[in-house]
């Protein structure tokens, strides 16, 4: 089995990992524009080799799992020069402008949309982990547009690696995922800004920052250079869910004013429930 990965960094890289522990007979080849990942994915043992487009048409294979507006442009070429019996598929965070992309490609039919919703903020090949995506979701959009064949090959590797399925179509994905994803990363990157800005001394944060602290702004070390393009891809379901989010901070504000702390009180009580929901959400895994 020949499987090629463009983009070797913590999606792709976690991809190579699983199906290399699940195929052992597979090899695993890699493609990056920046070839630092790509020599370290090679010396960290997360692909067996480099590649080049040209090498496509005899993969069974193909990873996509570059920021997302890179995969707009880059998708169409991969599908250019595919062979008949392969199966693409790309896993970014955003789903509806990737699938207008390749709606009148010739070979939509070799592709599939996904998403795992799986990850960490950190990037490149050395933050790949085997068994990332274990007990996470993929979902999948517009799977009626996949070769039926194809579709099958796919989502029994998606399932070997431990993922649970979900069908959505790319607008319903964009639109939840801005709540659940998108909107937590802006939160907690303006977290970090806003506790920045306020404590110069940048020991004094280290030395004050409590577990509270330090796991609700993790994800404000994430990569700047894949946020950016997922933003402008979702740019109105995200700014629709930010505007929901500032009214709820300005309406918590408003009670500190009038010193409601009976409203305070309820606002977070109601709140707790998430533990449940969450709870349901691990029970489910
Ligand atoms: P990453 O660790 O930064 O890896 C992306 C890799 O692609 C990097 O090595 C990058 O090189 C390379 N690259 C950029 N442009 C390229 C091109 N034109 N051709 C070939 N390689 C290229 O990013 P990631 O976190 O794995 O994210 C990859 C995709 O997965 C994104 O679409 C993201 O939306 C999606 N995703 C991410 C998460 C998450 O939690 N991180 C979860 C689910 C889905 P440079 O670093 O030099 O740009």
């Amino acid at each position: 089995m020949k499987v090629y990965v463009i983009g070797i960094g913590l999606i792709g890289g976690s991809m190579a990992l699983d199906i290399k522990s699940l195929h052992p007979e597979a090899t695993i080849y890699g493609i990056d524009s920046n070839e630092s990942h790509l020599a370290e994915a090679i010396a960290l043992g997360v692909v067996d080799a480099g590649a080049t487009f040209d090498d496509l048409s005899d993969a069974d294979f193909v990873v996509v799992s570059v920021p997302v507006d890179t995969a707009m442009t880059l998708l169409p070429k991969v599908l250019d020069v595919i062979g008949d019996n392969t199966i693409v598929f790309e896993v970014g965070s955003t789903k509806t402008p990737i699938c207008e992309a390749v709606a009148n490609h010739p070979r939509r039919r070799n592709f599939i949309a996904t998403h795992p919703i799986a990850g960490t903020e950190f990037s490149g090949p050395s933050a790949a982990i085997k068994g990332l995506f274990q007990g996470k979701t993929n979902i999948i959009c517009e799977v009626e547009k996949t070769t039926f064949k194809l579709q099958e090959k796919a989502l029994e590797l998606f399932k070997s690696m431990g993922m649970r399925i979900r069908y959505m179509d790319p607008k319903s994905h964009d639109k939840h995922i801005a709540y659940v994803s998108h909107l937590s990363h802006i939160s907690a990157f303006m977290l970090g800004k806003t506790v920045i800005n306020k404590e110069k001394d940048e020991q004094d944060i280290f030395d004050m920052a409590g577990s509270g602290f330090e796991s609700t702004v993790r994800l404000a070390k994430s990569s700047p250079a894949m946020w950016t393009p997922i933003f402008k891809q979702n740019q109105e379901q995200v700014i629709e869910t930010l505007e929901e989010y500032i009214a709820n901070l300005t309406h918590f504000k408003d009670l500190l004013v009038q010193e409601d702390y009976k409203a305070i009180f309820e606002e977070m009580e109601s709140v707790n429930k998430i533990k449940e929901i969450l709870n349901g959400i691990n029970i489910k895994k």
